[in-house]
C-alpha cells in the first residue's frame, strides 16, 4: 500500500507507485476517481475490503470537478416526477451537512416569479411544499413565499418588469473537487490504494470472468497488471469506453449530457446569494450561484457525443448563460469580457430511452457485464455514497462475501462531528490572527487545518498568495503534494486550489512559482519544471479554451 498520509509523498515516480501493488490480490479494483469510484473505494474500506482505486487524470479530473457545485434534493427534478430520487438526495443533503460541514454548507436560493412564466406562482408553492416534504421537513430551514417587493428586497438589483412574487427556498453547497478529494483521502487513510495519474487500458480474463486489470503509469509509463475479485467501472462519461476493453458493447450504458458554466465578476451581477432562474430562452431551470467574489452562471443541458477529454464551453453556451444573466440582472450589461472562465463537463446519465436531456433521471443504474464487471452509471454529486453503498452491495455478493452494514451514513468526513464549523474556525481565527484565511482553510481541509497552516507559516515563502486577490497560498501547494496526493500543477491548480477557474489567465501566472515551490516535495529537476509548466499551459487550455460556434 502507498501511504501518503501527512508524511512526505514518494515522488512521482510510476514504478515504484504500481510496482507495490501488483504482488497483491485486490478484493476490489475500482477504475475511474470521480466522485462515484472515490465514494465506491471509501465504502468498500469501510465494510473491510480490499480496494484499489485507478484514475487515468487526478482525482474529480472529469465531471466530478466541473457541476454546478450544489449538494441538493434538486428541486427541478420534481417537475419530471423523480420524487424518489429528490426523497433519497434530501436525506444525503442532510447527511453531508453534519458529516461534512466544512465542505458542505447551507445555502438559500430566492426563486422569483415574472407574469407568464412557465413555472406559476402556485405550482411554486405546491412544489416548494413538496421538496420541504421529501426533506422530512428536515432540510435546513422551509421555503417561503415572497411577495415582488419582498423578492426585490432580496435580490435589488432583478428586474422588476413583470415580476409578481416569488419564493425563498434552501439547499447546500459545496466544492466539488475538494468533497470528492476529500472522500479518496478518507478511503486513503483507511487503507485503500488511491493511485492517480493511472490509466486501466486492458482488463484481464480468467475463464471467460475479469479477474484484472492492464494499468499505466501516465507519469512514468510504467505498467503494470493488477488483479482483484471484482473490477468496478466508474468511469462516469468514460463507461462505455472502458466497456469496449472487455470486447464489442451493443448498447451504450451511459448518455452524456454537456453542462456549461460561466464565472464572472460578482460585483458586475450584484446578486444576493443565490437564484433560481426560468432561462428566458428556453424556459430551463438555470442558478445563479454566489462564489466569493464571483459569481457562476449555470448551466446549459444538452446531449452530446464529443469525447470527454475535449469537453469545453462554446461560444454559443457563453451567449446563453449571458443572455440569461442580462436578462434577469438588466443593468449587469454583461458583455463577452465579463467572462473570466468558462468550461463544461458531461452528465454521465444512466443511457435511457428519452429524447430529453433535462427530463432524463439522475438516478443511478449499476450493470453487470457478461466478464463480471461491474458497471455503475448516473447519479448525481450529492448521492455519491448510496451509489457507492449500492455498488460494494452487488460487488460483495459477486465476492461471495457478506460484510457489516454500510455505516458510510454516520462516519464524518474529514471532520470532527463533534464540534460545530464555527467553533473550528473561531479556534483557527485565533491561531492564525487572519479571518479570510482561517476561514479558508477550514473550508477547504476541515480537520487538517493546522498542517496546513504550519506549511503556509513556516516554509520560505509558504504565505505567498497564488494570485493578488485570491486566498491560496504557496504553502497549500507544497501540503498537497504532501498530503493529498498532488503530482501536477494541473491537481494543483485546477483541483486542489481551484485558481484555474477564478482567474483569466486559469493561473498560467501562477504556475512558475507553484512549480518552484513544490519541486522538492516533487524531485522536480529543472528540466522537470520547465516541462511541467509547458504540460500545464496545454492541460489548462484544453479544459478552458471555449469552441468556436
Ligand atoms: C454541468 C453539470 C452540473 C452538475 N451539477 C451537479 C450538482 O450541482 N449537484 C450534483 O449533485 N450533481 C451535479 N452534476 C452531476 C455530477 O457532477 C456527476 O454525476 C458526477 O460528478 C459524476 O461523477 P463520476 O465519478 O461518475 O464521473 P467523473 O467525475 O467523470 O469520473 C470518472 C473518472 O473516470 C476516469 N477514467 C475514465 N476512463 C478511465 C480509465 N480507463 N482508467 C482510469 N480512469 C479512467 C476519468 O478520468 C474520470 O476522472 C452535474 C453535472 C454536470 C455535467
Amino acid at each position: 500500500m502507498v501511504e501518503h498520509s501527512g508524511g512526505q509523498q514518494p515522488r512521482a515516480n510510476g514504478h515504484s507507485r504500481l510496482a507495490a501493488l501488483a504482488d497483491r490480490r485486490f478484493d476490489l479494483i475500482v477504475v475511474g476517481g470521480g466522485i462515484t469510484g472515490c465514494g465506491i473505494a471509501r465504502e468498500a474500506t469501510l465494510r473491510g475490503l480490499s480496494v484499489a482505486l485507478l484514475e487515468q487524470d487526478d482525482f474529480a479530473g472529469g465531471t466530478s470537478s466541473r457541476s454546478s457545485r450544489l449538494i441538493h434534493g434538486g428541486v427541478r427534478y420534481l417537475e419530471h416526477g423523480h420524487l424518489r430520487l429528490v426523497f433519497e438526495a434530501s436525506a444525503e443533503r442532510r447527511r453531508l451537512l453534519r458529516l461534512a460541514p466544512h465542505l458542505v454548507q447551507p445555502l438559500q436560493f430566492t426563486w422569483p416569479v415574472y407574469r407568464g412564466a412557465r413555472v406559476p406562482m402556485w405550482k411554486l408553492a405546491a412544489g416548494l411544499t413538496l421538496y420541504d416534504l421529501l426533506a422530512l421537513f428536515r432540510n435546513v430551514g422551509r421555503h417561503r413565499r415572497l411577495s415582488s417587493k419582498a423578492v426585490l428586497r432580496e435580490q435589488p438589483a432583478l428586474r422588476r418588469d413583470g415580476l409578481i412574487g416569488g419564493a425563498i427556498y434552501y439547499d447546500a453547497c459545496t466544492d466539488d473537487a475538494r468533497l470528492t478529494l476529500a472522500v479518496a483521502i478518507d478511503a486513503r487513510d483507511r487503507g485503500a490504494a488511491m493511485i492517480n495519474h493511472a490509466r486501466v487500458h486492458g482488463v484481464i480474463t480468467q475463464n471467460g470472468q475479469v479477474a484484472g486489470v492492464e494499468v499505466r503509469d501516465e507519469l512514468s509509463g510504467a505498467t503494470v497488471n493488477l488483479s482483484a475479485g471484482v473490477v468496478v467501472n466508474a468511469t462516469g462519461p468514460w463507461s462505455d469506453a472502458f466497456r469496449r476493453l472487455e470486447g464489442p458493447t451493443p448498447t451504450p450504458n451511459v448518455r452524456g449530457s454537456k453542462g456549461a458554466h460561466i464565472v464572472v465578476p460578482h460585483e458586475r451581477i450584484g446578486n444576493h446569494g443565490a437564484l433560481t432562474l426560468l432561462s428566458p430562452n428556453d424556459g430551463r431551470v438555470m442558478f445563479i450561484l454566489p462564489h466569493g467574489t464571483y459569481t457562476i452562471v449555470g448551466t446549459t443541458d444538452t446531449f452530446t457525443s464529443v469525447a470527454p477529454d475535449e469537453t469545453r464551453a462554446s461560444e454559443t453556451d457563453v451567449a446563453y448563460l449571458l443572455a440569461a444573466a442580462n436578462g434577469f440582472f438588466p443593468d449587469a450589461r454583461l458583455g463577452r469580457d465579463d467572462v473570466i472562465a468558462a468550461w463544461a463537463g458531461i452528465r454521465p446519465l444512466a443511457a435511457v430511452d428519452t429524447g430529453d436531456s433535462v427530463a432524463a433521471s439522475r438516478e443511478h443504474a449499476i450493470a453487470v457485464t457478461p466478464g463480471g464487471v461491474v458497471t455503475i452509471t448516473g447519479g448525481k454529486l450529492t448521492t455519491f455514497r448510496v451509489m457507492a453503498a449500492d455498488t460494494v452491495d452487488v460487488a460483495l455478493r459477486r465476492l461471495g462475501r457478506s460484510a457489516p452494514p454500510s455505516r458510510s451514513q454516520r462516519t464524518p468526513l474529514g471532520w470532527d462531528i463533534a464540534k460545530s464549523r464555527e467553533a473550528v474556525v473561531d479556534e483557527a481565527t485565533r491561531a492564525i490572527r487572519d479571518p479570510t484565511l482561517a476561514r479558508h482553510l477550514v473550508s477547504n481541509y476541515g480537520i487538517a487545518w493546522p498542517s496546513v497552516w504550519r506549511a503556509i507559516d513556516s516554509e520560505p515563502g509558504g504565505a505567498e498568495r497564488l494570485s493578488p486577490a485570491l486566498p491560496y497560498r504557496l504553502g497549500e501547494a507544497s501540503y498537497a503534494c504532501r498530503a493529498e496526493m498532488a503530482l501536477t500543477l494541473s491537481d494543483l491548480l485546477i483541483r486542489r486550489t481551484r485558481i484555474a477557474f477564478e482567474t483569466r489567465d486559469h493561473g498560467r501566472s501562477a504556475a512558475p512559482r507553484v512549480a518552484v515551490h513544490v519541486a522538492p516535495a516533487l524531485g522536480w529537476s529543472a528540466a522537470a519544471i520547465a516541462a511541467e509548466i509547458e504540460r500545464y499551459e496545454a492541460e489548462s487550455a484544453r479544459i478552458f479554451t471555449v469552441d468556436p460556434g
